[in-house]
C-alpha cells in the first residue's frame, strides 16, 4: 500500500538541505570531537524551579486528559502577555495552547488556508515551513528577502507575490537571519496584507531575544488584529523546547475552530506541561532575559573576533540565537563551505542554501555552545574562512 500523495511530497521533491547536519551528527556518534553550531537549542536544560511545577503537578494528580483548548489560567497568562505586548485587549477566547510553536504553524495554516490556495512566506525560512504549508494542501510561495536589503522583506516583492494568495508567514526576530523586522518592513507587510486580504501569520517564537531594535508584533499594528494570528512558544524564551508548549493569538472566532481542529488532532497539551508553562511565564522579564543573556554574549564574542577580518561578514545579527554569516568572498558556496568546514575542523554550521535560496553564500552559526568552546570555534571558522578566501584569490 501507498501512503497519500501528500505525505510522500510533503518536503518536495529536493534535498532538505540538512544533510550536513546529518552527516556532523553520525561523526559525534563515531566519536569524533564535532564542535556543533546546528540547531536552535540551548545548551542548559530547563530551570529546576519549572520542571519542579511540572512535578508537583504530576504527583498532585495533572496527569489526565487536559482543556483541549489549553487550562484556563494558562490561556489567561498569555492572553495578559499578548495584550502587554501589542496593546490589543486579549483574553482567553483568542488563545489556543498548541504542543510547541511547531503545531501552532500547522494550526494557523490550517485555519488560513483552503485547499490548493497559495500560503506566502519569506525566503531565507526556518526549516519546516514549506512541509507545513504543504500539509494542510496549499502550496507554498517563497518571496525573497535579500542580503542587500539586510534581509529585510520588501514591499514591492511581497505586494507582487500577493495577488491570489490566501496568507502571508513572517517571522521576526529571524530564523536563520538573525534579523529582526524594522518598523518600516512591518507597516509595509500590514499593508499589503489589508490590501490583498490575506491572513498575517506571524511567528513571534524568539520575541524575547531582541539585541538591537524592538521587537513589534504586527498585530499590534492599525487593522491588523482581526488578519492575524501569533504563534508563540516557550522552547526558545524559557529553555523548554523539550516541553512542546505553545500557543495561538487570534480572532475568537478563528481560535474556535482551531479548538476542534485540535479535538481532531493533538487533543490537547498534558496537564502537568501547561501547569509548568503557567509557573515559567510567572518567573517573569527578568528570568527570560537571563534564558538569552549567553546568546547575547556569544553574539559579541563572533562580533569581536570578525573585525579587523575582510573574508567573513556578518550580517547585522539583532535578535535569535543565531549569527548569519556572509562567506561569498571564498568563492565557495554555503554548502561547500560548510562541507569543508566539518571535514577540515570538525566544525558543524548550516549552509544558507539549507534555509532557501535567498542565504546562498552564507552560513548560519548556532550561539548554543558554552561561552570558551563557542570563542574556540568561531576563532577557528574565522582562520578557515580567511584562508579560503586567500586560496581564492590567488587563483
Ligand atoms: N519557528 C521558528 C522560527 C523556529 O526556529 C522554531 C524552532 N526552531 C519553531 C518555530 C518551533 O518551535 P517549537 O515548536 O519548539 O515551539
Amino acid at each position: 500500500m501507498k501512503a497519500s500523495n501528500r505525505i510522500r511530497t510533503l518536503t518536495g521533491t529536493g534535498d532538505d538541505g540538512w544533510g550536513l547536519f546529518l552527516r556532523a551528527r553520525a561523526m559525534k556518534a563515531a566519536g569524533e570531537p564535532v564542535l556543533e553550531l546546528t540547531i536552535g537549542e540551548h545548551d542548559i536544560p530547563t530551570d529546576p524551579r519549572i520542571l519542579a511545577a511540572m512535578t508537583a503537578s504530576a504527583r498532585g494528580g495533572h496527569t489526565g486528559y487536559a482543556a483541549v483548548p489549553g487550562i484556563p489560567a494558562l490561556r489567561d497568562a498569555v492572553a495578559a502577555r499578548l495584550t502587554e505586548r501589542t496593546g490589543v485587549p486579549t483574553s482567553r477566547d483568542n488563545v489556543l495552547i498548541t504542543p510547541g510553536g511547531q503545531a501552532g504553524l500547522f494550526a494557523a495554516h490550517h485555519a488560513a488556508c483552503d485547499e490548493g490556495d497559495r500560503a506566502l512566506f519569506i525566503d531565507p525560512y526556518y526549516a519546516t515551513y514549506p512541509a507545513t504549508i504543504r500539509s494542510v494542501g496549499a502550496v507554498p510561495v517563497p518571496v525573497q528577502a535579500v542580503p542587500e536589503d539586510g534581509f529585510q522583506p520588501q514591499e514591492t516583492a511581497l505586494a507582487a507575490a500577493a495577488p491570489g494568495a490566501k496568507s502571508l508567514l513572517i517571522n521576526s526576530p529571524n530564523n536563520p537571519t538573525g534579523v529582526v523586522y524594522t518598523p518600516e518592513t512591518l507597516a509595509g507587510i500590514a499593508r499589503v496584507a489589508c490590501d490583498h486580504g490575506l491572513w498575517l501569520i506571524s511567528d513571534e517564537v524568539y520575541d524575547t531575544q531582541v539585541w538591537q531594535g524592538a521587537h513589534i508584533s504586527p498585530r499590534a499594528l492599525p487593522g491588523m488584529a482581526g488578519r492575524t494570528l501569533v504563534v508563540g512558544s516557550l522552547s526558545k524564551s524559557h529553555a523548554m523546547t523539550g516541553s512542546r508548549l505553545g500557543w495561538v493569538v487570534g480572532p475568537a472566532e478563528v481560535i474556535a475552530h482551531m479548538i476542534t481542529l485540535a479535538t481532531h488532532t493533538t487533543y490537547g497539551v498534558p496537564g502537568y506541561i501547561q501547569d509548568a508553562g503557567l509557573h515559567a511565564l510567572g518567573l517573569g522579564a527578568e528570568f527570560e532575559a537571563g534564558i538569552a543573556a549567553p546568546f547575547l554574549r556569544r553574539r559579541e564574542i563572533i562580533l569581536t573576533l570578525l573585525a579587523g577580518q575582510q573574508a567573513v561578514r556578518a550580517v547585522p545579527a539583532q535578535g535569535a540565537m543565531y549569527a548569519m554569516l556572509d562567506i561569498r568572498s571564498t568563492g565557495l558556496s554555503g554548502e561547500e563551505f560548510a562541507g569543508r568546514l566539518l571535514e577540515a575542523e570538525k566544525i558543524a554550521v548550516m549552509p544558507g542554501e539549507s534555509f532557501g535560496v535567498a542565504a546562498a553564500g552564507h552560513i548560519r552559526v548556532a550561539l548554543t555552545l558554552p561561552d570558551d568552546q563557542f570563542g574556540e570555534a568561531a576563532n577557528r571558522l574565522i582562520r578557515f574562512a580567511n584562508l579560503c578566501a586567500a586560496r581564492d584569490g590567488a587563483d
